[in-house]
């Protein structure tokens, strides 16, 4: 993801109402419903970029929660403007390093976690902090409720054959694996793009999808 240096984004962070205040997520976990203000299921993005993904699936789907998780404030930004000019009351967004995710939500919170197009931390020293590793299964595992299932979407094979060799280890298993998204009509169904997805499928890369459960 490209940053540009916005200048005061912190700060603006800080202020909207869409964005959980950062002092407030020790003590979030246990408690994602009664924000909401209803029982509905919590849905959330690992790295979520600009948001696209999560706006129109809010929009599409009221009746479930989404929660979008981003790291750094400038991208996070280009997200809270979206809502600035169409408000959601089903979609909220956290500023928070996803390593501390299993210290956000509590034991079986979320129903459903999408990773898409994450970051590919192409050296083998850098590999714990690639999004589908077992590093990160681990902390999915303890927020994810029982019978909930994670999907991963990408453009870079390695980094795909890397999530798929991660899953025995960590105690996961596939629903599927497909290595051309795009070109499966079933799977196409109520598909979603998300920002880079739009850009790396116009390229003419094969975007690669699992779902995954334990
Ligand atoms: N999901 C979006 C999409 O598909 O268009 C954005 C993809 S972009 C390549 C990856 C995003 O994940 C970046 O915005 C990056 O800042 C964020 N990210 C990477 N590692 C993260 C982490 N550990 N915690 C939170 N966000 C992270």
């Amino acid at each position: 993801m490209r940053l540009r240096n916005i200048t005061g984004c912190r700060e603006r962070i800080a202020e909207t109402p869409y964005v959980v205040n950062e002092e407030e997520l020790g003590s979030c976990p246990g408690t994602w419903r009664s924000r909401f203000g209803n029982d509905h299921e919590i849905h959330i993005e690992i790295g979520m970029g600009k948001g696209q993904f999560l706006h129109t699936l809010a929009e599409q789907h009221p009746e479930i929660n989404y929660i979008g998780i981003e790291k750094y404030s400038a991208v996070l930004l280009r997200a809270v403007q979206k809502m600035e000019e169409h408000p959601k009351e089903n979609l909220i967004f956290l500023r928070m390093d996803a390593e501390a995710v299993d210290q956000v939500f509590g034991e079986g919170e979320v129903d459903r976690i999408y990773l898409n197009f994450s970051d590919p931390w192409p050296k083998d020293r850098h590999a714990k902090r690639r999004l589908p590793s077992r590093e990160f299964l681990a902390r999915y595992d303890r927020i994810l409720k029982k019978d909930g299932f994670l999907e991963f979407k990408t453009d870079n094979r390695a980094l795909f054959d890397f999530a798929v060799e991660e899953l025995e280890p960590a105690g996961w298993k596939a629903d599927f694996i497909t290595y051309d998204l795009h070109a499966d009509e079933g799977l196409m169904e109520g598909n979603v793009m998300t920002e880079y997805e739009e850009r790396f499928s116009a390229a003419g890369n094969p975007i690669c999808k699992y779902r995954i459960h334990r």
